[in-house]
């Protein structure tokens, strides 16, 4: 059956929630949500519903919803492989969710399910925490895949005027940069081929990757390492490893450096804040998904 664990705590309110998608037994998500909420003097309980597990071998998505539901859950967040295909099964989006067309937390509400894209929050959130003060004229963002779509839309809230996107498939970086200015007009996006030629002719403020290199399985830099500058701020979205090779040549260098946890950890914070109503302590839920790295 699904994992569960309980929160125990207390009395006044109980809420369950959960994670669906496929290979998220080592996810720290369940852990920042419960430690939260006892914290709050909540009852809640979060379930992983891993569809990888052989008990959901005839479980659709669909199923799996009205079933959660029906059990009176007050929320889901959404990860791998789900978060476009969730979309026909909701009744209305956010406009996050429909500027980045994929929904990382539903809502369950007076019989209707409401979907939201808090990845673009979280980045945003951590961003503007770690370089609100930094130049922001011109960002590249590496990778234009599910979670690169959630970046550049952030870095453009975040006050980024010029984003070039590198993608080895170009196609993708040439679709992000239309969909980015069809959401974000004060924005001007451009898929670049070259990376040396960009940084020699128009070097950015900073970058960052969302791309899985520099993943324990990947491991290396999908941004050259010898084309990094100190000026240069540098932000990467992978969090196993948490310091990624990029991570560690740019803070030699003498960068400024964020993360992958922050997006991860603000993420949350916002999903916990949808699912409550009630405001979350970024400090303690990071506190709490810091604690599986001692
Ligand atoms: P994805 O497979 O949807 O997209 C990855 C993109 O990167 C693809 O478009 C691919 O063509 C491109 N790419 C791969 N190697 C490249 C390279 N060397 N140079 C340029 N482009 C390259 O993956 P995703 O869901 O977008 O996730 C990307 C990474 O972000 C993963 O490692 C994931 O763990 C991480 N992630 C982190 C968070 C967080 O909260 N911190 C959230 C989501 C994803």
């Amino acid at each position: 059956m699904h994992a569960q664990q309980d929160c125990n705590a207390a009395k006044t309110q109980q809420i369950e929630v959960g994670l669906v998608g496929r290979g998220i037994s080592k996810s720290r998500t369940p852990s920042m949500h419960m430690a939260e909420a006892r914290a709050q003097g909540l009852s809640c309980a979060y379930r992983l519903h891993d569809m990888d597990d052989p008990t959901y071998a005839n479980m659709s998505l669909a199923g799996l919803l009205d079933r959660l539901e029906a059990e009176g859950y007050a929320g889901l967040n959404i990860t791998f492989p789900y978060k476009i295909e969730v979309i026909d099964l909701l009744a209305e989006l956010s406009p996050n969710a429909s500027a980045v067309g994929a929904v990382n937390t539903v809502v369950f509400r007076d019989g209707k399910r409401y979907g939201h894209n808090t990845d673009l929050w979280g980045f945003a959130e951590g961003f503007r925490r770690e370089f609100g003060t930094e130049p922001q004229d011109h960002a590249l963002l590496l990778g234009a895949g599910g979670a690169g779509v959630a970046v550049a839309h952030a870095l453009i809230d975040c006050g980024v005027k010029r984003l070039s996107i590198y993608d080895t498939d170009q196609n993708r970086s040439t679709a992000l940069a239309r969909q980015v200015m069809r959401n974000r007009p004060q924005c001007m996006a451009q898929s670049v081929p070259d990376l040396d030629a960009l940084v020699a002719q128009d070097p950015p403020d900073g970058i960052v990757n969302a791309t899985p290199m520099g993943m324990a399985k990947l491991p290396g830099s999908a941004f050259p390492i010898r084309l990094l500058t100190s000026q240069m701020w540098v932000a990467d979205i992978v969090y196993f490893p948490l310091e990624t090779e990029l991570l560690r040549a740019a803070a030699e260098r003498g960068c400024r450096t964020l993360k992958g946890s922050g997006m991860a950890v603000f993420q949350a914070v916002r999903a916990f804040e949808l699912f409550t109503g009630r405001p979350a302590d970024p400090n303690r839920m990071k506190a709490t998904f810091d604690a599986f790295d001692q």
